[in-house]
């Protein structure tokens, strides 16, 4: 759990798939836990950005009414071009594929030049496009009368535009306004993104890499650390040369299929949380601390019966044996 005005990791949870009814479940346990971790030291939510998870949304809307649940934009976004990248392979829908860059950057626009309160505004402000898409720019909604970028140039004026009564029209209409779609545009985190988390993740890949399997304390020492590690660099500031200028860096993610990205570079990280885990660690083998007598789940594979060496090996052979 991120607190996203101080960009500090505030809790972290493991859980594992055979705690709870299966891994769709861990996540809602793992913010459960965090939760109660937070009402423990007297910490009460205001604000919760979440992905689209539909069993934590139910869960807060019952359990926890008074905190205001809001959906990161980056994961509706995530959502969003799926389903034009699906609708783009159509046959007479290329054109949507085209205009998927501009639709999603407009999703990130509605959410970003909108206070999080005003739901009816960013609802009009998406539903605009659905006119702006066929080179209407005005008369949209009462809450939203006309498209914010003013006179097209030449050159945009030459877009592709989306005509009524096609295909491609019909169903990019459709999409754009279905209802459900509608709901989670009222519920875009627009203030907090979650990009923070996401940097987070880099982070714990570093200290525990996916490929390597880790026993279940290793696996929560190693999310200790990351977060150690990343509370103590995450406000690192810009790098800059001899010159005082300051330094970027240009990279071409795979994802971005020969796109490019413009990265800060930040001063170096530093590990002074290094030597206070020293000192902490001799004074708990002194005491002989409490952390390190936590009980373990039980690993995953515990649940499934294991054959004696012997019988396995001969059902091996009856199966690939040639007769
Ligand atoms: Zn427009």
């Amino acid at each position: 759990m991120l607190e996203l005005n101080l960009n500090k990791i505030v809790d972290i949870q493991l859980v594992q798939s055979n705690e709870v009814k299966g891994s769709y479940h861990m996540e809602k346990e793992g913010l459960y836990c965090c939760m109660d971790f937070l009402q423990g030291h007297n910490l009460a939510i205001d604000v919760l950005v979440t992905d689209r998870h539909k069993q934590i949304n139910k869960w807060i809307r019952e359990v926890h009414p008074y905190i205001k649940h809001y959906f990161d934009t980056w994961h509706v976004a995530k959502g969003f071009r799926k389903k034009f990248e699906k609708l783009g392979k159509q046959k007479d829908c290329e054109l949507v594929s085209e205009w998927q860059k501009s639709i999603i950057n407009h999703l990130y626009w509605c959410a970003s030049t909108t206070p999080d309160d005003d739901s009816e505004l960013v609802q009009a402000k998406w539903l605009s496009l659905d006119n702006h898409v066929h080179d209407v720019h005005r008369r949209h909604s009462t809450k939203f009368p006309k498209c914010s970028h003013g006179r097209l140039r030449r050159q945009e004026r030459k877009k592709k535009w989306f005509k009524r009564h096609t295909k491609a029209s019909e169903k990019l209409t459709s999409l754009l306004t279905k209802p459900t779609h509608l709901k989670d545009m009222t519920r875009l985190s627009g203030a907090h993104q979650t990009s923070s988390l996401e940097s987070f993740h880099n982070v714990v890949i570093n200290f525990a890499p996916k490929a390597v399997a880790f026993s279940y304390k290793g696996m929560k020492s190693r999310l200790k650390l990351a977060a150690l590690h990343f509370n103590e660099n995450s406000d690192r500031p810009q790098a800059v040369t001899k010159q005082d200028v300051e330094r970027y860096d240009v990279i071409q993610p795979k994802y971005k299929s020969g796109g490019y990205l413009v990265r800060k570079v930040h001063v170096k990280a530093t590990y002074g949380y290094v030597e206070q885990l020293l000192q902490e660690t001799i004074e708990q083998c002194n005491t002989g601390g409490s952390d390190l007598q936590e009980e373990d789940p039980k690993p995953l594979c515990s649940a499934f019966e294991r054959p004696g060496k012997a019988t396995a090996i001969q059902q091996h052979k009856s199966r690939f044996s040639t007769t």
